[in-house]
């Protein structure tokens, strides 16, 4: 099963990408870490990438899909995957179908966390402490909402339409959460 998680920065698409991983025995897509990671290595990608990371811009579609494609060619993982943060676009999404269709694959279920600003913002200042990330500070977050509003949102039209589509409150419990995916997966 290929499942896409989508929704704000801070919704809980990476708490309830793992629970997915470990349930399904699945692979988790998150393109946050497979850039953090590129950083962290300190490679061209990563070079290329830190400082529109650290400003809240969106790394450039080239980059994060080349990365995306990797994964999708890989036999192991093929229809057995957790997408979180990707796609964040429509044109994004729209080259997901494309490659997923020339893999004989395509997205099973998807599943949007809606949660409303201020719930994002409280979450995403515990996180900072927590995780220490550097994109969590107040400036970037605001710009990493807007950008959510404005670019990744709009999929909303996209997918809503589809019958395997499911908003879920993502300000409710996370074993509340995951309960209502398991309903709607028939766990
Ligand atoms: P995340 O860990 O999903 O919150 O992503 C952290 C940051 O990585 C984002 O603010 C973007 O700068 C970058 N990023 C992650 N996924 C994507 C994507 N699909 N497209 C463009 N940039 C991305």
């Amino acid at each position: 099963m290929n499942i896409i998680l989508f929704g704000p920065p801070g919704a809980g698409k990476g708490t309830q990408a793992k629970y997915l991983v470990q349930k399904l025995d699945g692979f988790q897509i998150s393109t946050g870490d497979m850039l953090r990671n590129e950083i962290q290595k300190n490679s061209d990608i990563g070079q290329k990438i830190i400082n529109d990371m650290n400003d809240g811009k969106f790394v450039s579609d080239n980059i994060v899909n080349k990365l995306i494609e990797n994964v999708l060619v890989d036999p192991q993982k093929k229809d057995n995957l957790i997408f979180d943060g990707y796609p964040r676009s429509l044109s994004q999404a729209k080259n997901l179908d494309l490659m997923l269709k020339k893999l004989n694959q395509k997205i099973d279920v998807i599943f949007f966390l809606n949660v409303n600003k201020e719930t994002i913002k409280e979450r995403i200042e515990k996180r900072r402490v927590l995780e220490k990330r550097t994109d969590d500070t107040s400036t970037t977050f605001v710009k990493r909402f807007d950008t959510y509003m404005k670019t990744t949102r709009p999929l909303l039209d996209f997918y809503s339409k589809n019958s395997n589509f499911h908003e879920i409150d993502g300000t409710l419990k996370i074993e509340e959460i995951r309960t209502k995916i398991d309903a709607f997966l028939n766990f």
